[in-house]
């Protein structure tokens, strides 16, 4: 299938062409994010295929379809992205990767974790500038912390099976609850319950209408004074006014973001010989106990493989007129 790649680094390509020989696809490789302006470059084109960052909203994706597009095939997990809905009435299908290493995300976050307690950023900092004390550098152990789980699918499922490891109690809130979690000793409760008790709160639910700011002022006077809240999901699931204020009156104590609900103009772009316009971004930049990754939990080889060999795989069945196992539908989106 003639396909156009939007928002192409050189590791998705690296990775598309060593596997695409078993499949023939006929990839253009275009550097830029799919917006309404770049929307024409698709011209001529059978499918797009889409990152996290490119919008398919419904003007984007009448505008593919008038273009003679009628697959989008995200290389991700999740499709808050796409309006799947106008897809639907387009008859555009839609495919995604639903799972390709949920240890990689869930290794990152518990990264996060490890790096905000021990203060290993600082750590780093210090020992270059020949800096040895140890003032400011007091973490806690892990061990017997109440860890809140908000999701466990697939990530939040390895979340716990490593913090687990490290002799923590597991509270988890999600309407469908994981009996693998349960089995372990994952403890199920309101998501007041979660945020009044836990030590450390990591989001792993996807972004939706009901998750969006779940982290919000209201739910940040819940949680315990200086808790370590983690974000590696999808930006919007935190409203990040509302923790730089928790931030700046220690009612948050630390934070960790591999994801920002305003990304899309930053992420995945060196923009180090640029002046960084956004404020809220810029704030959180000023704060010694956060730390932020640039959307790269996803980001290891093992991962990648997958991606690549899961897209090519979703966009020749497409191609086949076969099943998609990977097809997102209106199921997914009805509450
Ligand atoms: P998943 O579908 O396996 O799990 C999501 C879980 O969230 C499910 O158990 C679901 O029941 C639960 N959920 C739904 N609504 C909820 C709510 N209102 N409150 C609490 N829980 C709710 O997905 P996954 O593979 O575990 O991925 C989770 C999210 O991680 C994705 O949606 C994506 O946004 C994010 N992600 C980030 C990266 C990264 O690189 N940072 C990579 C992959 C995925």
């Amino acid at each position: 299938m003639r396909v156009a790649m939007f928002s192409t680094k050189s590791y998705d390509k690296t990775f598309f062409e060593s596997l695409n020989n078993t499949y023939g696809h006929d990839f253009t490789y275009l550097e830029t994010r799919l917006t309404r302006q770049s929307a024409a470059l698709a011209e001529g084109y059978k499918a797009v295929c889409v990152f996290v960052n490119d919008i398919l909203d419904a003007e984007v994706l009448r505008d593919l379809a008038q273009k003679g597009v009628s697959l989008v095939a995200l290389r991700c997990a999740g499709f808050n992205n796409v309006d799947i809905k106008t897809a639907h009435e387009l008859g555009m299908k839609v495919v995604r990767v639903p799972a390709y290493s949920p240890y990689a995300v869930a290794e990152h976050t518990v990264g996060l974790m490890l790096v905000l307690n021990r203060k290993i950023h600082r750590a780093h900092a210090r020992i270059r500038e020949g800096n040895f004390a140890l003032e400011g550098l007091m973490g806690f152990d892990m061990r017997g912390k109440t860890v809140g789980v908000i999701g466990t699918g697939k990530i939040g499922q390895c979340v716990c099976e490593l913090l687990n490891g490290f002799g923590c109690r597991l509270l988890a809130y999600d309407p469908y609850p994981n009996q693998v979690c349960r089995d372990m000793g994952v403890e199920y409760v309101s998501l007041r319950d979660l945020l009044t008790q836990s030590d450390i709160v990591t989001l792993h639910c996807p972004l939706m209408p009901e998750t969006y700011h779940i982290i919000d002022d209201t739910a940040i006077r819940m949680m315990k004074p200086g808790v370590m809240l983690i974000n590696t999901s999808r930006g919007a699931l935190i409203d990040t006014p509302d923790v730089i204020e928790g931030l700046k009156d220690g009612r948050i104590g630390y934070l960790g973001i591999d994801v920002y609900e305003e990304e899309g103009d930053l992420f995945f772009e060196d923009l180090s010989n640029e002046v960084i316009k956004d404020d809220v971004f810029s704030r959180l930049l000023t704060f010694p106990n956060v730390i932020i990754t640039g959307h790269q939990a996803f980001f290891t080889g093992d991962a990648m493989q997958s991606i690549a060999e899961t897209t090519l795989a979703n966009i020749a069945a497409i191609e086949k007129g076969e099943t998609c196992e990977n097809e997102v539908t209106l199921e997914h989106i009805k509450d």
